[in-house]
């Protein structure tokens, strides 16, 4: 498909989750059947899709979120998040259904527990060819993926993304199985480490971060046998590594970035920033390493602040702190 002129794809379309987080603090979590005192409640925007565009976005991308939401207060809270960021939210969608929700307590160590109700993202349907959603596949080169809604939409919009030319990008969180055909239509798959080795099975061995670059080899391997030939792993405070079966030349086969070290706050939403940054740099054409490395620092970012969208870095911030 053509988007009308001879300059190159920029656009981003994030398809998926819009939840309002109602997040409880602690000093300890309560065991089953007990109560115990709160001390501190919040209610902050969240989804790990809207996360992404909102962290796409802040970075300069053009993004543009198909989902759902409710007509009550949280969605429009949620509205207002990312359409605030920059993200275009004319096609997020009005269901019957209350909003999405996510129930977290978080203990004084940091701990959580989190229980989602899907509510409206569960009446997110695919994007039909006819629909307004499929024009902004048009301009996209990139679609971002995770499997916070159901799987069959996840499949359509991949399949969208592939039809259109655009590179599908799925973040395989929260971790489910997922038919070949989702792995066959993704081009990069992003993991983190419990996620990848979910992925890969029982056979898996996921090295750690002080691993050298070879010890990575059979990871690479067991995922190009599975059809995908781009992945990207991340480790927390240790940083990530990219594995490129289609780079040329063994030794950009296998890239690992170094952590960006930080006095972390909160590193909630932190894979979500990482996510939404590669998105952005994906569309402005770098290869996956330099998305890579540019993540790397947006996602450390967010790690400094308490919160997640509030919290995500400006291009410009990145730049300067990778200066
Ligand atoms: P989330 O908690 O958002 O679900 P995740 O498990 O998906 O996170 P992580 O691997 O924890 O993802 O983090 C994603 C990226 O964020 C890491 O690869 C790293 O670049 C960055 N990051 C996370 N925590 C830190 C930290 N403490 N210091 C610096 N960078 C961090």
């Amino acid at each position: 498909m053509s988007n009308g002129s001879n300059a190159p794809k920029a656009g981003i379309v994030v398809v998926g989750s819009l939840n309002a987080d109602l997040t409880i603090y602690t000093d300890r979590l309560p065991n089953p059947g007990e109560t115990v005192h709160g001390n501190g409640f919040a209610v902050n925007p969240g989804g790990k899709s809207a996360n992404q565009a909102v962290s796409a976005s802040k970075l300069g991308g053009q993004v543009s979120l198909i989902g759902a939401v409710g007509d009550d207060s949280n969605g429009r809270m949620l509205l207002d998040s990312t359409a605030n960021a920059g993200v275009d939210v004319s096609r997020v969608r009005r269901s019957d259904a209350a909003t999405g929700v996510a129930v977290i307590s978080v203990d004084a160590g940091g701990e959580n527990s989190i229980i989602i109700s899907a509510g409206a993202n569960g009446t997110l349907k695919a994007p039909e060819p006819s629909d307004v959603e499929a024009d902004a596949f048009r301009d996209a080169a990139v679609v971002c993926l995770c499997l916070e809604v159901g799987i069959d939409t996840v499949v359509a919009a991949a399949q969208a993304g592939h039809d259109a030319g655009a590179t599908v990008l799925l973040n395989l969180s929260p971790y489910a199985e997922v038919p070949e055909v989702l792995a066959g239509l993704s081009d990069v798959l992003l993991v983190n480490a419990h996620e990848a080795a979910l992925f890969l099975g029982s056979g898996a061995d996921i090295p750690d971060a002080a691993a050298e670059a070879e010890a990575w080899e059979p990871v690479r391997d067991q995922f190009a046998d599975r059809g995908l030939q781009r992945v990207l792993v991340t480790l927390g405070a240790q940083g990530s590594v990219v594995l490129d079966s289609l780079a040329r030349g063994t030794e950009d086969q296998i890239t690992r970035i170094s952590p960006t070290r930080v006095d972390a706050v909160d590193t909630t939403g932190a894979g979500d920033a990482f996510t939404g940054a590669v998105a952005a740099r994906l569309a402005a054409g770098e290869s996956l390493a330099e998305a890579a490395a540019f993540a790397s620092v947006a996602a450390a970012l967010a790690a400094t602040k308490k919160g997640t969208q509030a919290a995500y870095a400006s291009r410009e911030e990145v730049e300067a702190a990778r200066t």
